[in-house]
């Protein structure tokens, strides 16, 4: 039986990672990858080499995404262009769906490549097929091909990540999911898009962006009931039902039908479920959260414990309940689901299994996540409420500020894209616990707010930082005045002699 120091399953962001830390230690590493393999009835079901994030996540969503960004900016209710003085024609918001699909494909495969030619330099073992334990430190791989190899592990490590799940409702078959969206050939003319996260409302964005007659439906009366600032969440709600997708609030979908080609997503709405349909849609999107794909794994005959939805329980250290068995990203109980995370562990437990760094280990509490929503929104630390339930409300101060930026100078009233700003401060240090924004711009803006944060910027730091005029940054700096947020001054610290 072929010996490793180190089996990944999934080569994804976290696997992959992990695979490349320890090879690059001098670790020989297989990596168990499934492939971009799809079921009888066509469903994707492996992501592929890469994973999510390259093949049906961020990559190819942040592209449509771009695209979508950039013809708001020329055509629709918030377009610039003509304000700016360009002459703006009537094709020029037209979007070539078939010739992007083509080209955003093709950056994948090219990524796809990347990700081989990487781990073929660093001498790491790959064999595609499909993973799952054998024991405590043995892998057996089912190949495409129908062939099967048992492999021996002195550490194993599960980064199998998850897939989409979809509502039990009838007709539900006709609806697709993340993954589906990937493989539209065409542009679809009038979609429904179900959730309240994440990718509902990055996907809703992206189709009305493109000029789709796009529906939201969600159950509650906000998107994003958990994890964001209710600050933000007004903010984008403000923006969603000014210049967003059509919103369906208080909705669940009861049942899919199909009639003459076209379908009808039918919506039990509000507290007294009265029954609304929206007809003629040529695509119903699911995007109502992801499951942990564990299920394949056999890890019942590795003992390793998972909780009741699948995911793999792990301690700081991305350790399982067995030893020399870890699991990272997705698939584990740590509560994250962003690639960056799976990278940073997977890099992490390389550092500690085979750097000679017994405590390496990720800080789970500065995680910086931006929503590529329209606008978009970034966010560090606790929400307010989050802050309060942790040190009291007495202990919590924070500051907000909502504006239309210069971006929209030109730009009627109503077509103007807010931005919002808010620091959730801990006294009487006003460390600032929670960094949230929402607005043109708020994705590249977080990631040089996050080092800060994690370096335990106060307000006082912030505001001892002249500001970059005229951005929509420097509203993080110079709030309710420089130095006098309190009504009094409040120096940085080479002003304050008690200092
Ligand atoms: P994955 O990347 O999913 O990799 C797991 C791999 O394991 C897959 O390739 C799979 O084929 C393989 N596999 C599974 N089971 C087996 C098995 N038994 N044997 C062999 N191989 C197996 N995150 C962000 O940070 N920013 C974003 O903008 C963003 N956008 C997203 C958009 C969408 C639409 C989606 C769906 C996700 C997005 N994410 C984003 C989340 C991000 O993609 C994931 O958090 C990340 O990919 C998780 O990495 P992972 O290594 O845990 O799993
Ligand atoms: P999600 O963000 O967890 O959101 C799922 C939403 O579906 C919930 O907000 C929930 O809303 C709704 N929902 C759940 N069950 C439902 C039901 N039975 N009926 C109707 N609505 C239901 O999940 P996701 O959007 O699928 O994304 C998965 C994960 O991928 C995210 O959590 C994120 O970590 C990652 N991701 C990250 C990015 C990024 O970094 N930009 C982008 C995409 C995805 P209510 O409970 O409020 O109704």
């Amino acid at each position: 039986m072929t010996s490793y120091d180190l089996i990944v399953i999934g080569g994804g962001s976290g696997g992959s990672a992990c695979a490349k830390r320890a090879a690059g230690y001098g670790a020989k590493v297989l990596i168990v990858e499934r492939g971009a393999t799809r079921d009888a009835a066509g469903t994707r079901v492996g992501a592929g080499v890469g994973g999510t994030c390259v093949n049906v996540g961020c990559v190819p969503k942040k592209l449509m995404w771009m695209a979508a960004h950039q013809r708001e900016q020329i055509v629709g209710s918030v377009a610039t262009a003509a304000g700016n003085g360009f002459t703006v024609p009537a094709s020029a918001g037209e979007f070539d769906w078939v010739g992007m699909k083509k080209r955003r494909d093709a950056y994948v495969t090219r990524l796809n490549g990347v990700y081989e030619n990487g781990w073929k330099k660093l001498g790491i073992d790959v064999v595609m097929g499909l993973a799952s334990f054998e024991s405590g430190n043995s892998v057996r791989v089912a190949r495409t091909d129908g062939t099967e190899t048992v492999f021996e592990g002195k550490h194993i490590l599960i980064a199998c990540g998850g897939q989409p799940t979809t509502l039990d409702i009838p007709g539900k078959e006709h609806s697709i999911t993340s993954d589906g969206f990937f493989d539209l050939e065409t542009m679809p003319k009038k979609v429904a898009v179900v959730g309240a996260g994440y990718i509902a409302v990055e996907m809703a964005g992206i189709l009305h962006g493109l000029g789709c007659e796009a529906h939201l439906v969600f159950r509650g009366e906000t998107v994003f009931r958990r994890g964001f600032d209710p600050f933000i969440v007004e903010t984008l709600m403000l923006e969603l039902e000014a210049h967003g997708p059509e919103l369906h609030k208080s909705s669940s979908p009861v049942e899919i039908t199909v009639k003459d080609g076209k379908k009808s997503l039918v919506l039990a709405e509000g507290t007294d479920k009265t029954k609304t349909s929206i007809d003629g849609l040529d695509c119903v999107l699911m995007a109502i959260g992801r499951k942990p794909v564990t299920n394949l794994l056999a890890l019942e005959k590795a003992g390793v414990k998972t909780n009741k939805g699948g995911f793999i329980e792990v301690d700081e250290y991305e350790n399982t309940s067995t030893a020399n068995v870890y699991a990272i990203g997705d698939a584990t109980t740590t509560g994250y689901e962003l690639t960056p995370v799976a990278i940073a562990a997977g890099r992490r437990l390389g550092d500690r299994l085979f750097g000679g760094e017994p405590k390496a280990r990720i800080n789970y509490e500065t995680i910086a996540t931006v929503v590529f929503s329209h606008p978009p929104i970034g966010a560090i630390g606790l929400t307010e409420p989050a802050a309060v339930e942790k040190y009291g409300a007495d202990k919590i101060r924070s500051v907000t500020a909502r504006f239309p930026s210069m971006m929209y100078a030109f730009n009627a009233g109503e077509n103007k894209v807010l931005s919002g700003m808010k620091l959730v401060m801990l006294l009487p240090t006003e460390r600032i616990v929670g960094l949230h924004c929402i607005g043109p711009q708020s994705d590249e803006m977080m990631q040089g707010f996050a080092v800060a944060i994690r370096m335990g910027a106060t307000r006082r730091d912030f505001e001892a930082s002249i500001a970059i005029h005229p951005t929509i940054g420097e509203e993080f700096v110079t709030f309710a005045g420089w130095g006098q947020s309190d009504g009094k001054p409040q120096l940085p610290p080479y002003l304050d002699a008690s200092m």
